[in-house]
């Protein structure tokens, strides 16, 4: 088993992921894996930042595909005991202007964003390695959406007590309310990534809530974090940052010193703490 330290990002393939990576090769001491639903672009990737100098490592990872998630995990137990870093950024988005039924893009965005990023979760947080770290790429988009829900579920989203089996039902119950369009009348707002996110964001509130819980000696920290606005192929040529740019708070969280006792479950972004 090598005694290497190693960095995992979902998603790797383009957009912010792809920076996250080319960054994490630059300044993580270890091995870096740039991961992709779709090996052909994961390693096309690979090979772009080779050309650069880099050396990440390349490794199959869909996030909607529970097997896929269950062979990587079984690879870093076998080959490096447990993962330092994971950062769970694989996500996806309708255009605004897709004509795609509200219900069946509320069914598709949750599967990716919530319970894909959920489940990948499940699977390697147990394998986090003392002083390790988690970031979760959320959006602001959460925060603006939360503010658009009904007080009774903010109260349910802003609870310090809520669990994750609470979570899940609530993140269902948006899928199913979508589907009857009864969704806003059950005080949901009216867009699906809008709550994945405040599913994404809530989740690292209740995971690093768990990891003081269960795990305070060994210094875990686990936060989820905002990008900004970048350009890619989700947020379109007008965003004002660079996929580098949008990678800088991500990477921030990924490399937070071993001495260092926060942010944890905190939402960040410009590297600065954001209340909830
Ligand atoms: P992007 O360019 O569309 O890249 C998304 C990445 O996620 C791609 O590599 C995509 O792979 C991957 N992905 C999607 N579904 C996946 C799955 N089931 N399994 C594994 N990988 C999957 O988008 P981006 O702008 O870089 O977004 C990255 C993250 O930042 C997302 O979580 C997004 O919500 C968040 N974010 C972005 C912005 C922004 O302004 N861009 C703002 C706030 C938050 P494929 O190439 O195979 O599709």
């Amino acid at each position: 088993m090598s005694s290497t330290p190693v960095a995992v990002v979902t998603g790797g393939n383009k957009g912010i992921g792809f920076a996250i990576v080319r960054a994490l090769c630059k300044q993580f001491q270890g091995d870096v894996y740039l991961t992709a639903r779709d090996p052909g672009n994961g390693q096309a990737a690979v090979a772009k930042l080779q050309e650069e100098g880099l050396h990440p490592f390349f490794h199959q990872l869909d996030i909607d595909d529970m097997q896929s998630i269950r062979t990587l995990r079984d690879f870093l137990k076998e080959k490096y005991g447990g993962v330092n870093v994971l950062v769970n950024n694989a996500g996806i988005a309708f255009k605004v202007l897709d004509t795609t039924p509200f219900a069946v893009q509320a069914e598709v965005t949750l599967k990716t964003n919530f319970f894909g990023t959920r489940n990948v979760c499940t699977e390697l947080l147990p394998l986090v390695k003392p002083y390790g770290k988690v970031v979760n790429v959320s959006s602001f988009v959460s925060i603006s959406s939360l503010a658009k829900c009904s007080k009774e579920l903010q109260q349910k989203f802003c609870s310090d007590t809520i669990t994750e089996e609470e979570l899940v039902k609530l993140m269902t119950k948006f899928v199913e309310d979508a589907k009857k369009n009864t969704h806003e009348k059950e005080g949901w707002p009216n867009t699906a990534y809008g709550v994945s996110k405040i599913g994404v964001t809530v989740l690292s509130r209740i995971q690093a809530r768990m990891i003081n819980e269960k795990r305070k000696s060994d210094h875990i920290l686990l936060n989820a974090c905002c990008p900004g606005w970048v350009r890619t192929d989700m947020a379109g040529p007008k965003a004002p940052k660079s996929p580098d740019e949008g990678a800088q708070t991500p990477v921030y969280l990924a490399l937070l010193p071993a001495d260092s006792d926060g942010p944890h479950g905190q939402f960040v972004s410009d590297k600065t703490v954001r209340t909830w």
